[in-house]
């Protein structure tokens, strides 16, 4: 089935050339919709981005054969559907830097793994210092990336005014200098999510959208079933990759997460002709901008100041983030905004992920990616993959865990993220 599948949906030039004298009418759909089962090997809740990247790499790398990745609405609803799409690996720590750049390294090539255009465009991105102090800490991220093996270089005022000629260099926020990774860029939120979706369902995976999961049956410390919208389905193994639904769920299974919830937002303007090709970020004054391939400007900035599970965003913030896009973009000052929306997104106290084990022997767990785990999908799902196959972390991941908290090994990224959150 698999196998038929795969061959009927790949996309290639031929087959484009087939379909275009039937107006394209031919393609059939891009996933299987199968019933669902009353037991799975392994099931994985959550439809976003990771869920659907650990079900792909599960069944395409692990050859695991009875896999159903359940979703409450419909895949890509949540987060990975939601987010600017910022793809980089420039991280203070060893173990982050590996992790992300593993991921960076998935992303150069996740257009060919999954047949599937992800319209990745590696244009850079550029943190700009506006004080000797900030360039002063640069200096010292530049080079702990660069230790990490990772690629980064300080940029000076006069590299920068080449790479982004329409940045004010000169506003209340004089920009000194800065710091670039080439290999950051952007690529499409959908195309990843609709990407792996595609690729997990020519391999087996059962996606099953509009199945909510709304308990666990267990025995002793190990899960047996989860309990759905449509009726219990039995498991040897779970995997929880619900972002802000984590907590709420892992209150569920019987036990706490340290995460909280807060609203981040982002907006678009109308499309123009390209004008920017680095993403271009401000941790001074909390905005970043990037052109999308359809030459909208994409904004984002800091997350609202207060908890929240909305999808909303506050005026105050909105106002905030445009106020500092116009400090740095004046000539974007009459475009008009097309599309303003936002994510509740799941943050932990070290800003870094929770991934791994818990207390319950066969559930496994992805989240607490807050504000930046778009651009670790291909790594997430394939090293919780691995964690799950093997019922033991993954190297790169091993930092990651839950218990960290108790232990107090914090891997505190905060000032990694793009903007204060
Ligand atoms: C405005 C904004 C901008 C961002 N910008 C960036 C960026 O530029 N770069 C970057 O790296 N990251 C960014 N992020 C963060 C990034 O989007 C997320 O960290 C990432 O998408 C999380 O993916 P996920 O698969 O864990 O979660 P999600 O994509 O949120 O998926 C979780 C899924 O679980 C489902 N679910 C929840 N509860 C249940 C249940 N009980 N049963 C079944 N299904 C359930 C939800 O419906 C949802 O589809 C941004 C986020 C936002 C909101």
């Amino acid at each position: 089935m698999g196998q038929v599948y795969r061959r009927m949906q790949r996309y290639s030039l031929l087959n484009v050339l087939k379909a275009a004298p039937r107006a394209n009418t031919g393609w059939g759909p891009a996933w299987r919709t199968p019933g669902l089962q009353r037991s799975y090997d392994v099931v994985v809740i959550g439809g976003g981005g990771h869920g659907l990247a650990t079900a792909y790499f599960l069944a395409k790398k692990h050859g695991v054969r009875q896999v159903a990745l359940l979703e409450r609405g419909h895949i890509g609803q949540g987060n990975s559907g939601r987010n600017t799409q910022v793809t980089r690996s420039n991280y203070f720590y060893p173990v982050s830097s590996s992790f992300f750049d593993h991921s960076l390294k998935l992303y150069e090539g996740l257009g060919r793994e999954l047949n599937f255009n992800v319209m990745l465009r590696q244009g850079g991105q550029i943190n700009l210092a506006h004080t000797l102090h900030d360039l002063e800490v640069m200096r010292r991220w530049a080079n702990a990336i660069r230790m990490n093996g990772v690629d980064a270089e300080m940029l000076s005022e006069a590299d920068i005014r080449k790479l982004v000629p329409i940045l004010n260099m000169k506003s209340r926020y004089p920009i000194l200098g800065g710091l670039i990774q080439r290999r950051a860029g952007i690529s499409r939120h959908d195309a990843v999510v609709w990407g792996f979706a595609r690729g997990a369902s020519a391999h087996g995976v059962d996606l099953i959208q509009g199945c909510e999961v709304t308990g666990f049956r267990k025995s002793g410390d190990r899960v047996t079933a989860v309990e759905t919208s449509q009726g219990a389905i039995n498991c040897d193994r779970v995997c929880m990759s619900v972002s802000n639904q984590s907590s709420v769920l892992a209150g569920l299974a019987g036990f706490t997460l340290p995460i909280t919830t807060m609203t981040l937002q982002a907006m678009v303007t109308e499309p123009i002709k390209p004008i920017l090709d680095p993403c271009v970020i401000s941790g001074s004054i909390h905005a970043y901008v990037s052109q999308s391939d359809r030459g909208e400007i994409v904004i984002g900035g800091a997350a609202d100041v207060y908890n929240s599970y909305r999808q909303r965003g506050s005026l105050a913030v909105t106002r905030g983030v445009l106020a500092a896009v116009l400090e740095l973009f004046p000539s974007l000052s009459r475009l008009k905004i097309m599309r303003q929306w936002a994510g509740a997104v799941d943050i932990t106290p070290d800003t870094s992920p929770i991934m791994g084990l818990t207390p319950l022997r066969n559930l496994y767990i992805n989240c607490g990616w807050g504000t930046g785990g778009y651009k670790a999908i291909p790594a997430g799902g394939d090293t919780m993959a691995q964690t799950i196959v093997q019922d033991k972390p993954h190297p790169l991941i091993g930092a990651f865990d839950l218990a960290r908290f108790e232990r107090g090994a914090l891997v505190d990224e905060g000032a990694a993220s793009g903007v204060a959150h």
